[in-house]
């Protein structure tokens, strides 16, 4: 089945759709049983998508874990109420007091800040790498290493990562890889196909698609899966079947926009590679940004967001920027229908183990699904206010 194909179709099984098009939502605490023997099946069978208790899932879930594994591929899907917490609970399942893992430096904050404060007073140890170490991962890894988290591309510097290589040292020497997917979003990067063995998404974003669910998703291949479900389940971790039923919504559209992002995306970026004020353009498809190589290798494609780095300017000049700008609101997160930014002016604060070279503010945008003109138009009226505040200054 072709991509386009799948992601209409993921997780309508009969099963769930009973008739319809669409899974339905099933609300559920308490599962009710007439006789022992049903009990009895229900509790045998809880593995195997039988509801038994609203915690354990409903049908509602079920369809969801179920698209989820048909787009990334793997042989299940855990569900988590944020992609934070589909993170931090994917590294507890498979660590324990002594253990050593290695993060990538350019790691979604969040993520840094579990294993700071968090692991760290569980006994885990974190060592933070280089995204571009590639090969010489190999040096990082101690005896007690039983993890490798990577993040491709990384968060705000959109560094690309040698996935393959990564995960065939980390194999080597016994330690699980997973992957922050959420940009890739389980249509332009397979995360299986490059020797991932968690696969993790912020369905926050794309997934949903409208800013509107906290979402997250742990994807694991068949030797991994069992531990990872039966931690969820340890961890009391459940989904509000509602949320699901927006995420499974979004997903029917997911094809079609990230198409329209990764078109409009790319003509902003190579707008803005032609501006003055624009020392680089930090967008995988582009160039100019690290790991590309590896981006035109293992990705189908790209998306909406990407960041850039400014040549000149200072603290005002960006504010100047940023407070005027019509379609562009300041937001965290990315991946909804609308066009958001972010000025950067202190990267370092959130690496340790390199240091990222900009002497000036980074600016991420989010290219959302407006009219590309309008987003041109409003980020050309952001650099005169720009440029107006530098020259008075
Ligand atoms: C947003 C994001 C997360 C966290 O997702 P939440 O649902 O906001 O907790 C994790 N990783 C990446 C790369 C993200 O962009």
């Amino acid at each position: 089945m072709k991509q386009d194909t799948k992601i209409v179709n993921a997780g309508r099984s009969a099963k769930w759709t009973n008739g319809v098009v669409n899974p339905a939502v099933t609300r559920a605490s308490t599962v009710v049983f007439n006789t022992v023997a049903e009990m009895n099946n229900a509790v045998a069978n809880r593995h195997n998508q039988t509801m038994v208790y609203g915690r354990r899932g409903t049908t509602t879930s079920f369809a969801f874990s179920d698209a989820m594994t048909e787009l990334e591929g793997g042989a299940g899907c855990a569900l988590y109420p944020s992609g934070t917490a589909a993170i931090t609970n994917a590294i507890l399942a498979f660590v324990k007091q002594g253990d050593h893992i290695l993060m990538v430096d350019s790691a979604y904050e969040p993520t840094r800040d579990y294993c700071d404060k968090i692991l760290a007073k569980m006994g885990v140890s974190t060592t933070y790498y280089d995204p571009m170490v590639g090969a010489d991962i190999e040096a990082l890894i101690q005896d007690n290493t039983c993890l490798i988290f990577l993040e491709s591309p990384g968060s705000i510097t959109m560094e690309v990562q040698d996935v393959p290589t990564i995960s065939a040292i980390a194999h080597k020497h016994d330690c699980i890889v997973m992957l922050d997917n959420t940009w890739g979003a389980g249509i332009n990067f397979k995360p299986f196909d490059y020797g991932v063995d968690v696969s993790i998404q912020a369905a926050t974003k794309y997934i949903v698609g409208h800013s509107d669910v906290m979402l997250g998703t742990a994807t694991a291949v068949e030797k991994y899966w069992p531990q990872l479900r039966d931690y969820s389940y340890l961890m009391g971790q459940c989904t509000s079947p509602d949320d699901l039923y927006l995420a499974l919504r979004g997903i029917r559209t997911l094809g079609i926009r990230l198409k329209q992002h990764q078109k409009s995306a790319t003509k902003v970026a190579q707008w803005l590679q032609e501006r003055p004020e624009v020392a680089k353009i930090l967008h995988p498809a582009f160039e100019s940004c690290p790991g590309h190589e590896f981006f035109k290798r293992d990705f189908e494609g790209s998306n909406g967001l990407f960041s850039f780095v400014l040549n000149c300017g200072n603290k005002e000049a960006l504010t100047a920027f940023l407070d005027g700008l019509h379609h562009f609101k300041m937001g965290y997160s990315w991946g909804g229908f609308e066009s958001l930014i972010l000025g950067i002016t202190n990267v370092n604060a959130i690496r340790s183990a390199t240091t990222f070279d900009c002497e000036f503010p980074l600016i991420r945008l989010h290219i959302g699904l407006e009219d590309v003109d309008d987003l041109i138009e409003d980020l050309s009226k952001g650099f005169e206010r720009f440029n107006q505040v530098l020259a008075n200054s």
